[in-house]
């Protein structure tokens, strides 16, 4: 035991987050305890806010504090178009671009019957009854270029279809500003299957 019980608590406690191991949640730990115990209590105090304020918009499943986010509540997005995410860092780096001024949906995950994630944890249920109340007029699917992700796409599409809401896929394929040569065989062939007339 190299360490008082309570630190070696916190280390162990620093590696639930994403690619932190013994050796990073160890240098993490000791920076709070030698060089920043303000900024330490800051996290310690926003962690406790954040769980016990956040939760998930009733009607987008984006997290939020209030029941309906202020996405949702806003006059100025149209609710006739929807655009389906993964997770709120697909919603964030679409909202970034400016690009789409409608609704979205955030499944929080994608379809993957190995790991037990089916329609039920995706929110489909809801998702299915928002398309049939008939305010929605488009659906843009904007689900991962993945097996996972192409696959909840089709599974969507088939609920906006049965809806009979109109449905549209983001397009995939070369980036901008890339060159042919180191695009991967994959992207290219999709790229080549969902091109566009020149107008
Ligand atoms: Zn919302």
């Amino acid at each position: 035991m190299l360490f008082s019980p309570a630190l070696n608590e916190l280390i162990d406690a620093l590696r639930c987050l994403p690619g932190v191991g013994p050796k990073s949640a160890q240098r993490m730990a000791l920076h709070i305890l030698e060089r920043d115990r303000d900024g330490g209590g800051r996290l310690a105090h926003s962690l406790e806010a954040v769980l016990e304020k956040v939760g998930r918009c009733s009607q987008c499943r984006m997290f939020s504090e209030t029941e309906v986010c202020p996405l949702c509540a806003s006059s100025n997005r149209e609710s006739s178009r929807v655009c389906i995410v993964e997770m709120p860092a697909d919603l964030l780096a679409i909202e970034q671009g400016a690009m789409f001024s409608g609704r979205y949906f955030v499944l929080m995950g994608r379809l993957s019957p190995l790991d037990g994630i089916g329609p039920d944890e995706l929110g489909l249920e809801q998702l299915a009854a928002l398309l049939q109340a008939g305010e929605v007029e488009e659906v843009i699917l904007a689900t991962n270029a993945t097996v996972e992700g192409e696959a909840t796409a089709h599974y969507i599409a088939g609920l906006a279809r049965e809806a009979k809401v109109a449905v549209s896929r983001i397009a995939q394929g070369v980036p901008m500003g890339g060159e042919l040569e180191f695009v991967d065989g994959g992207t290219l062939a999709h790229a080549f299957a969902t091109r566009q007339v020149v107008q």
